[in-house]
Parts: C-alpha cells; structure tokens; sequence
C-alpha cells in the first residue's frame, strides 16, 4: 500500500508541475507600458517590416495594430505609418494576414499608410508588378476616408495622407521601392502644393545602417528607379516643410540629421528589427517590435521610443544594435520646431 502511495503521490506533484508550468506558458508577456509625455502630446506608430508575421507569425502582426487600438486614446495616437515589406512571399495568404491586421485600423478609425517594398513585388522585388498589393491595399480601400490624400496614376504605389494635431498640420508621402523618375516629379509637386504642411516621407529602402543613402535600392533588384542619394538630391533637400524620411529594408536602426538645401533639419530614422529571433525557437521574426513617436509641441521635441507587443525585454541582434530598449539606438529624442509656423 505504500508502495502504490508513494507512486499516487509522485504522481500528483508531477501533474501539478505540469499544469503549473503551462499556465505559465499560456500568460503571455504583456507589452511594457509606454506613458503620454505630455497632455498635449500626440502619437505616430511605425510599423517596420512586418513580412516575417504575415508569413510565420500572424498574431504578432493581429497584435500591433490592436495594441495601436487601444491605446489610441491614451496616448492620442493620430496616425501610424508602414515601411513596406508587408509580406515576404507575396502571397495571397500572407495579403490575407496583412489585411485582417490593417481591418482592426480600419475598424477604429486609425488613419494609415502603406508603401510596397521589395518583398511585395514578385522575385523579392526583381519585377516591378505591385498587383497583389494593390489587390488589397489599392486606392479603392482608401477612397472615403477623409485622411486619405490621392495617389499617382491607378495604383497605390506612391500615395499621401493627412493627420492633424490642434494647429499642427501633416502629410506623409509613401514613395514606392526605389522610386521612379515620374514618381519623384510627382511627389516633388505634390509637396509644393502643399507648402503649408509638414512632411514626413516614407520608403522602404533609404538609409544604411551607417547612416548613408542606399545607393543600390534598384540596382540591386535590376529595377528601373532610383537610390536613395538620387531621392535625397531630387526631392527630400528641396523643401523646407520635409522634416523626417522613415526607412525599413536594412536590417538595423538609425538616426541622423541631415540639412536640406533651405538649411531645414531633416530626419532620417531607419527602423527595421525583421530578424529579431523568438527565443522559444530562434527563427527570425521580428518579435513584435513597433517604434512610436511622441510629438510634444510644448517642448518642441520628438520622443521615439520601441516596444515589442510580445512582450520582449531585450534585442537579440547584438551586432546591429544594443540589446536594451532604453538605449539611444531604440529610445532618443530630437528637437523640432512645433511652434513656428512654416
Ligand atoms: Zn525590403
């Protein structure tokens, strides 16, 4: 009797382990909480290359535009921006993912831009037929919104968008990868005909991770279009009111300033963390990390700081960055001007 008491009991501790470790494994890390700066500031999320989710991973990607959701409120986020690459394949089930995240913006009322990269086309990029995107993330997805600014010819390729905080007044510019001439001559007037905003332009393959312009965006892919000097000298350092150029595609991060032919600071932020590992099985995935910008006029300063929805405490990838979040690689802050008129 002993015996079979002994074994009942062995039994038992083991059951409870087990049911223990994996309630364990079904809480999951919650995202750290990023507080509101000021009550006057406001928010704009960035979403990086989110192509590892929409193939592997599609409840991280589920996950960031829900966490956009709920704290649009709280941290009064009036936009969020995608830097392309939304999926790897450029497949119908990864568009599929992709759309079902970007439902969640559209169901709240979250305004929004999308750009295709390399990924999103077919070969990694070696054809310049955006069709599946445009499938999903065409202008007619858009039309009726009211943040929603137009786009060049039939596509979504090249876009721009609206969003407004009191007097401050914005527009992002999404320039297809490696932008052609026609695409640069079309932003470069759309910008002109809106001197009066400031502008934030979006692409996916701009900045190096050393802080260069990209020069090989389309040689690298036998495209016809442009590198990021050629954006640069065309376009972004004729206009005063362009303040920031946003970039994924190189996996890393930078920031860096550079000064626009009016002497205007321009700043070039590069977030991309697609090959973050999950630690559970060491595949590339990005992990869940967004970057959000806190825009404080009182203060004339822009805080970006990141965070992972998977609740990750760390980076991985030590070459290409510190592993802490609150290092000046994930987390910095910059001045600019919310207080002149432009
Ligand atoms: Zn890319």
């Amino acid at each position: 009797m002993n015996y079979i008491r002994r074994i009942s009991r062995g039994w038992l501790i083991f059951l409870i382990i087990a049911v223990v470790l994996s309630i364990i494994g079904c809480i999951k890390a919650k995202p750290q909480l990023i507080k509101k700066i000021s009550p006057d500031s406001f928010a704009v999320v960035i979403l990086p290359d989110t192509q590892f989710y929409s193939k592997r991973y599609p409840d991280t990607y589920y996950e960031q535009t829900q966490w956009i959701v709920d704290n649009k409120d709280t941290l009064n986020i009036k936009f969020a921006i995608h830097l392309g690459d939304i999926t790897h394949d450029n497949i119908p089930e990864q568009w599929e993912v992709a759309d079902k995240a970007h439902r969640t913006l559209d169901g709240a009322d979250v305004p929004y831009s999308m750009i295709p990269g390399n990924h999103d086309m077919p070969e990694m990029g070696r054809f310049r037929d955006t069709s599946r995107y445009n499938k999903y993330f065409g202008p007619e997805r858009f039309l009726g919104k009211k943040w929603y600014g137009g786009h060049m010819g039939i596509t979504n390729d090249n876009n721009y968008t609206f969003f407004e905080w009191t007097n401050l007044r914005f527009m992002v510019v999404s320039l297809e990868y490696a932008p052609t001439d026609e695409a640069l001559t079309w932003a470069y007037k759309l910008i002109e005909q809106y001197k009066d905003r400031r502008v934030i332009v979006v692409t996916h393959c701009f900045q190096t991770k050393g802080g260069r312009h990209k020069k090989d965006c389309a040689t690298a892919y036998n495209l016809e279009g442009n590198g990021a000097h050629t954006v640069w000298q065309e376009l972004i350092s004729k206009h005063r009111n362009i303040f920031m150029v946003l970039s994924g595609h190189v996996t890393g991060v930078k920031h860096k300033i550079r000064r626009g032919d009016a002497g205007n600071e321009v700043h070039e932020i590069l977030t991309d963390y697609q090959d973050e590992r999950a630690e559970l099985d060491g595949i590339k995935s990005g992990n869940g990390w967004m970057r959000i910008l806190q825009f404080n006029p009182n203060e004339n300063k822009i805080h970006v700081s990141s965070l992972s929805v998977d609740g990750v405490k760390r980076f991985y990838e030590t070459d290409r960055y510190n592993r802490d979040p609150a290092h000046s690689d994930h987390a910095f802050s910059f001045h600019y001007d919310m207080k002149t008129r432009i």
